[in-house]
């Protein structure tokens, strides 16, 4: 199956960069450009010119590079061979386990198949797709879950190109019947071999199986119907955000190809915490020291939240380690409604290691009013 080889058109290595894909097919497009060349020339160019934009297309998208470097083509179609005269000695099913369809049994068990694939919806017409969602990571500090934050985005996504509206053609010119393969989308190709006539069928790649072509590609988007550009989106991140939302807003996202409806944007929040707390709903849950004297005698111990907050928790004389103290309305604001859960003091006791000469004096004096042996 004669295969057009893109990376030879572009006169680029296998392993080409994109930037060196994009370097060499801008440097190409600028040579061949049918504007520049006239009478026969022009031809050549115009020929030129349509297999570079091919090879670019492909080559510059990930998905569609990954496809052509392992199966030698892109498009929705699927090659594949089939013995004209019914003979099926060659073990097709093996060779082609990977690529089965519709198509294959269609064919082989002498289905008719004059046009039209299962997505035939499409063909005949440029099918429009819809954009890619996008998706970001936004970093907050862990204060401004108390108070939410407005915050502005910027980021680059395709927008519905303003030369052509989104048609991929220049305005005033149409999409035509490609001519390759008369809008069928499919190109046949009829190989005599010494075991018989083998048909090859293969995804027409002047029109990538659309069936159509643009009369005048779009010069701004190069047919897609979008162009990149820099955006940016003003985000409010709701006070009581947790770490690990997903906020998403719609139509911010990618343009559709051929006019199809934008994706969202999803910005995806990350607090950079400075406190250990936990969060168990709009509570936080966090470990409250206290000196051992302040759980026997009872007192008063103040806390600072992540946004300077004080937080003032009476202990109850008598306490005991690992107990809980509860201040109601301290904790993270509710999303929704922005009532405060509440602040929960896990005491945890603080026994020193070390003591001062007249504290121990004094406690040696407790232990023996007591009776404790020490
Ligand atoms: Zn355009
Ligand atoms: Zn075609």
């Amino acid at each position: 199956m004669p295969k057009k080889d893109y990376y030879e058109i572009l006169g680029v290595p296998k392993g080409a960069s994109d930037e060196d894909i994009r370097a060499a097919y801008k440097k190409l497009v600028k040579e061949w450009h049918p504007d520049r060349h006239a009478g026969e020339d022009k031809k050549l160019a115009e020929q030129k010119f349509k297999e570079i934009q091919e090879a670019y297309e492909v080559l510059s998208d990930p998905q569609k590079r990954a496809m052509y470097d392992k199966f030698g083509y892109v498009g929705e179609g699927t090659p594949y061979s089939y013995e004209n005269n019914g003979n099926g000695g060659f073990g097709f099913e093996d060779v082609f386990r990977d690529f089965l369809n519709d198509d294959i049994f269609n064919i082989f068990f002498g289905g008719q198949r004059t046009q039209g694939r299962s997505t035939g919806a499409t063909r005949g017409h440029r099918s429009s797709r819809r954009g890619e969602d996008i998706n970001i990571n936004a970093s907050i500090d862990e204060s401004d879950v108390f108070s939410g934050k407005t915050q502005n985005i910027e980021y680059e996504r395709y927008e519905e190109c303003e030369n052509c509206h989104g048609e991929g053609v220049e305005p005033g010119s149409k999409w035509v019947t490609c001519s390759k393969c008369h809008g069928s989308g499919v190109v046949k190709e009829e190989r005599r071999t010494p075991f018989g006539v083998f048909i090859n069928q293969y995804t027409c790649d002047a029109c990538g199986g659309s069936g159509t072509i643009p009369g005048e590609v779009c010069h701004a988007c190069r047919g897609t119907g979008r162009v990149k550009r820099r955006a940016s989106a003003t985000v409010n991140i709701p006070a009581g955000v947790e770490d690990g939302a997903i906020l998403k807003f719609p139509r911010k996202g990618n343009a559709g190809t051929n006019g199809g409806e934008y994706g969202d944007l999803y910005i995806h929040v990350n607090i950079r915490k400075v406190s250990d707390y936990e969060r168990e709903g709009d509570d936080i849950i966090a470990n409250v020291h206290i000196d051992y004297i302040t759980a026997i005698l009872g007192g008063e111990v103040t806390v600072t939240l992540p946004n300077n907050e004080e937080v003032e928790i009476e202990i109850p004389a008598g306490i005991q380690p690992s107990e809980t103290v509860v201040v109601k309305g301290k904790g993270y604001p509710n999303v929704r409604n922005g009532r405060r859960g509440n602040f929960v003091a896990k005491i945890i006791v603080d026994i020193p290691r070390k003591v001062s000469s007249k504290e121990r004096e004094l406690l040696k004096e407790i232990a023996k009013m007591k009776g404790v042996k020490v």
